[in-house]
């Protein structure tokens, strides 16, 4: 618990005001961003006594009286005011960290890799919560956890999904239950170089003992090179060879026991398949029976925005699969369909190439492209003789996918790019798309 401190919380997200309401009712709390227009939000905050101060020079008002400062996870490490807190000595952590210092003794199943967070951690809760373990579900997929201190009680599950950025802040918090999926060259930008990304991820163990656990993707050479000789107990995973559990004759099967048939789960891809079982060994931790395990997954359909099934009209499929924000996400969804494809790309361009998606395009008939990156998309979609078409928003582009397309095509949008030229966030980028689709006649 944190009592009489001076709070410095630098960024105003869901998670930033998160922890300034939990830290506002004992300590002295400042809340800054560089740009705020939500009124009520801030009016809600004074009147908790937090000082909200919107300015572009953050690091003008911190001062060294400050106790903690609070970094939103998305915020650069070299922020000016990241330096000058380090300048003067004054931690700096996260949300989560936070938290932590507020909860009760609970177990923490911890989940992060590059790709497959999010999906892992919604099974992975959905046996707990089918077992009838009182579980609770946090951190990046949307829920802080500073907002769910008063629910939780004594010996709770919290299943938390953890992202780069958080982890680099982590200072004490201890993850019983550590789940790393897989690693790809991603936020680079903001780590520097992958040696730097991959060794942040192993921040996750850095609190583990003997008596906790390590889930690893063993068919992820690069996950296995890194975390082989961790002191902790170590359970694998992996869609490709020898491991605790692993796919062998189109079942599930661990430690030699057949758990489900693949062709009987709803979701479809090795991706998916590989965050099933990470999934599971989260659930065999707390001794849940393959009946449990097999009877959330008959009901288990995915996650919204992630190779979502849309609709089917007149024999061509739509998939949204909106937060594939990076290039190694859309080869995940390309991986998945055998059917011809029409592919809708697009979205913010940071100067990414797309030339890895080449040897996935074989099934892919023609490239629809919007948006900053349309003509870099065009270029390359001509280079290597593929047919495209460009358009200037995810309205036109949807709509001249399905004119293209024959039935028995896949209307396939994986953007391969983030949402913020034209959106808020990949949410609402994949309801534009589903709205566009579901309007279709
Ligand atoms: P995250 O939370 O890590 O961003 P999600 O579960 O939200 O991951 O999935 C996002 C996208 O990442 C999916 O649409 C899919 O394209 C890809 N993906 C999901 N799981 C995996 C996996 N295990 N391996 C590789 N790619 C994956």
């Amino acid at each position: 618990m944190l009592k009489n401190k001076r709070i410095f919380v630098l960024g105003m997200g869901k998670s930033g005001c998160a922890v300034a309401r939990l830290l506002a009712k004992d300590n002295h709390v400042l809340i800054t961003d560089v740009k705020c227009n939500d009124i009520n939000l801030i009016d809600e905050l004074e009147k908790l006594g937090i000082n909200v101060i919107i300015t572009k020079n953050q690091d003008e008002i911190l001062d060294d009286s400050y106790d903690f400062v609070v970094k939103n996870p998305g915020v650069r490490l070299d922020h000016p005011a990241i330096l000058k807190a380090k300048k003067y000595n004054i931690p700096v952590i996260t949300e989560l960290e936070v938290a932590y210092r507020y909860l009760p003794k609970v177990k923490i199943v911890g989940i992060t890799g590059s790709n497959g967070k999010t999906t892992t951690t919604i099974i992975a809760y959905e046996f707990l919560k089918a077992a009838g373990i009182s579980a609770h579900l946090a951190g990046n997929i949307g829920y802080p956890l500073c907002d769910q201190i008063g629910e939780i009680k004594k010996d709770d599950v919290l299943v938390v999904e953890i992202s780069s950025h958080q982890l680099a802040n982590l200072d004490t918090f201890k993850v019983d239950i550590a789940v790393l999926t897989n690693l790809y060259p991603v936020h680079l930008d903001f780590f520097g170089n992958y040696e730097n990304y991959k060794k942040n991820k192993l921040r996750i163990f850095r609190n583990q003992d003997l008596s906790c656990l390590a889930i690893l993707n063993k068919g992820d050479k690069e996950v296995y090179e890194l975390t082989h000789d961790l002191k902790v107990r170590k359970s694998y995973f992996s869609s490709n060879g020898d491991a605790d559990i692993c796919i062998t004759s189109d079942y599930i099967v661990y430690k030699g026991e057949k758990i489900v048939d693949i062709s009987d789960i709803r979701v479809k891809g090795k991706h998916n398949y590989e965050n099933i079982m990470a999934a599971i060994l989260v659930a065999k931790e707390f001794g849940i029976s393959n009946e449990i395990i097999k009877e959330v997954l008959d009901n288990f359909a995915g996650v919204e925005h992630r190779i979502e099934f849309v609709r089917r009209l007149n024999g061509r499929e739509f998939y949204n699969d909106s937060k594939a924000t990076n290039v190694d996400s859309t080869i995940t969804a390309l991986k998945t369909f055998s059917n011809e494809t029409i592919l809708i790309l697009g979205g913010l361009d940071r100067g990414h190439s797309f030339e890895p998606l080449l040897p996935y395009l074989k099934n892919t008939k023609h490239i629809v492209c919007y948006g900053e990156t349309k003509e870099r998309i065009k270029d390359f979609a001509i280079k290597h003789h593929i047919d495209v078409t460009v358009m200037d928003n995810l309205e036109e582009a949807t709509k001249a996918a399905y004119n293209i397309s024959l039935d028995g095509d896949i209307i396939l949008f994986s953007p391969a790019c983030a949402s913020w030229d034209q959106y808020k966030n990949f949410e609402e980028r994949g309801n534009e798309f589903k709205r566009v689709v579901s309007e279709l006649s």
